[in-house]
């Protein structure tokens, strides 16, 4: 354990992970602090087929081979949740939820991201059971299948247009009229056969023993109550960012993700970020390969950083 690091990365998923193997591969003082378990979203993962390398790897194994990869650099490693980021004079104090202290030069922040729940019945136990929250990850164990969107922004109607060419019937559920989203993409979701759309309309329960066989939604002006008959559901309405610890840094933007620029710096000097906690635009793909692409540029930059310190 060393009286100041380097480098201190919070959050042990891809992107930390990789950050933690790039940054020891160039001798940094590196600790990493994770408050659960390391993999991050992995864990939460089945199956990944889309990772280089790797036809097809349970998301948990993914886990391991990562940690695995970046413990063999003898990287200092704490578990704790961050609840505070200060800086200084140019040094970070980073402080734990256990009343932990760790100092460093830089930091990176790899805490990803949170999806948000329906929070309805039913959304809970059918998780991995029908009810998903990627569509990119498990939209193909859908094929020829009726499936039901919820959501209206961007990452809605994306789900709805990837989904269309997988399952048979695509059903979107959105509280409103109108989309969140660019005129284009709306014409496509709307001139697209397979897509049914239920404006003003939110979703009551997901039904399904075992597995999700049904939900139930119902329209906000008219009080109608329908059935539909599904075998998914992809709620897509939005994700919310683990930024709440550099609040005080006004490193954020309106959304609470942590603004970088290419190199993955952020608006503070020495304070960099990778992975689904950051972003520069908003049709940022949040994938483990975006995740671990952000973790090597983000380390990378630390080096240059740590040159000139
Ligand atoms: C169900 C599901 C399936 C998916 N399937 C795929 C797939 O097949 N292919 C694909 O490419 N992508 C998939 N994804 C997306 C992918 O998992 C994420 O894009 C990726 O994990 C992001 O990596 P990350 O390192 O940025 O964040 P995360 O993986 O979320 O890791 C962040 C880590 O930071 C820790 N942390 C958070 N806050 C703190 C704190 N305050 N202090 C300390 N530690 C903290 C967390 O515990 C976590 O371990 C899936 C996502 C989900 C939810």
């Amino acid at each position: 354990m060393f009286y100041e690091y380097d480098l201190i990365i919070i959050g042990a998923g891809p992107a930390g992970l990789t950050a933690a193997i790039y940054a020891r591969r160039a001798l940094l003082k590196t600790l990493i602090l994770e408050k659960t378990l390391p993999g991050g979203k992995l864990n939460k993962t089945e199956d990944v087929d889309n990772y280089p390398g790797f036809t097809s790897i349970k998301g948990p194994e993914l886990a391991t081979k990562m940690t695995e990869h970046a413990k063999y650099y003898e990287i200092d490693w704490e578990q704790g949740e961050v609840t505070k980021v200060e800086k200084k004079n140019k040094r970070f104090i980073v402080k734990t939820n256990e009343a932990n202290i760790f100092n460093s030069k830089a930091i990176i922040i790899a805490s990803g991201a949170i999806e948000n729940k329906l929070k309805i019945k039913g959304e809970e136990e059918l998780t991995n059971l029908g009810v998903s929250y990627c569509a990119i990850c498990d939209g193909f164990l859908f094929r020829e299948k009726v499936v039901v969107v919820v959501g209206g922004g961007y990452s809605a109607l994306e789900t709805v247009l990837y989904m269309s060419n997988i399952a048979s019937k695509v059903y979107l559920v959105h509280r409103r009229t109108d989309f969140r989203a660019g005129k284009e993409i709306v014409e496509k979701v709307k001139n697209n056969s397979k897509i049914v759309i239920f404006s003003n309309s939110i979703l009551d329960e997901i039904v399904g023993n075992q597995k999700v066989e049904k939900v139930i939604i119902s329209n906000l002006i008219s009080n109608e109550i329908s059935e539909l008959s599904t075998d998914a559901v992809f709620p897509c309405i939005g994700l919310s960012p683990l930024s709440n610890f550099t609040h005080e840094l006004g490193i954020c933007d309106q959304q609470n993700y942590i603004f970088i620029r290419d190199d993955c710096s952020t608006l503070v000097p020495g304070l960099f970020a990778a992975g689904d906690v950051a972003r520069n635009n908003e049709n940022k793909i949040k994938q483990i390969v975006t995740a671990t692409a952000e973790g090597a540029i983000a380390a990378q930059s630390v080096i240059k950083y740590l040159e000139n310190f």
